[in-house]
């Protein structure tokens, strides 16, 4: 493998280190996930979760040392050096626009359909009740168009994030230069701006990139389609990480 201390680790969080269910709020990673990751940080040379999540759930979900990166809201925040918060200045000036948005959503919407308020992004989950996508959906476009905010297809929900080139894939671009190798494991289409970034960082810079995508019975068919290598949900996820954390240390021997 090339030099773990010249590789980054990139990873997405929902689906991928985290298996999906009903109530957002009450998802977890997978057992291992965290000393798993706590291992790869002490040998590579960045590890870093960009997520949807926010870095404060993030940060308490994974319980990783401060040498893991989070990057939160599709890169709308990031953890700083010390594990404190560092949001996009000028995403800032939106989040009184996504507050009314979701206020506008839990009001409009039934109780059933879940309204993630995540600060500078709101998500509508139709996960506990299927048969309101359409309703969702359509209730969530109504309030992007009138709010400005930009809505994001994703698992069963959909996302309005502030209209700003901020996403997984400018993250990632800013994450992996400097590094020769790159990986990123994801599982939903908010991940495949961070492929196509570091597809774009193999051509143009000449870094060795992986890309992997965590599926499963309910997975976009783009993920496949995108993806250097396919894997089986979160524990196919763990496997790899593990992998890499073994192998990083036998190629030091
Ligand atoms: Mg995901």
């Amino acid at each position: 493998m090339a030099d773990p201390s010249s590789t980054a680790i990139l990873t997405d969080f929902d689906g991928t280190l985290a298996p999906i269910i009903t109530d957002p709020a009450a998802v977890r990673p997978l057992p291992g996930i965290g000393p798993t990751l706590n291992r790869l940080a002490s040998q590579f040379g960045l590890v870093a979760v960009v997520s949807g999540r926010p870095v404060a759930f993030l940060s308490e979900r994974l319980a990783v040392v401060d040498e893991v990166a989070l990057v939160g809201l599709y890169g709308f925040e990031r953890s700083g050096a010390r594990g404190e918060v560092i949001v996009e200045p000028e995403a800032e000036k939106w989040r009184s626009v996504v507050e009314h948005a979701a206020r506008r959503l839990k009001q409009e919407l039934p109780a059933d359909v879940t309204v993630e308020s995540k600060g500078l992004t709101v998500a509508v989950h139709w996960r506990s009740v299927p048969a309101m996508a359409g309703i969702a959906a359509a209730a969530a476009e109504r309030v992007a168009a009138s709010t400005g905010l930009k809505a994001h297809p994703g698992r069963m929900n959909l996302e309005l994030r502030p209209p700003m080139d901020i996403d997984k894939g400018s993250a990632v671009g800013a994450l992996v230069p400097g590094y020769s190798a790159a990986c990123f494991v994801g599982d939903d289409l908010g991940d495949l701006p961070a492929f196509a970034a570091l597809d774009r960082a193999s051509a143009a810079e000449g870094i060795f990139t992986v890309t992997i995508a965590a599926v499963d019975d309910e997975s976009p068919p783009e993920m496949e389609a995108a993806a250097d290598v396919v894997v089986s949900g979160p524990q196919g996820a763990l496997d790899v990480l593990r992998w890499l954390a073994d192998h990083a240390a036998d190629s030091r021997r």
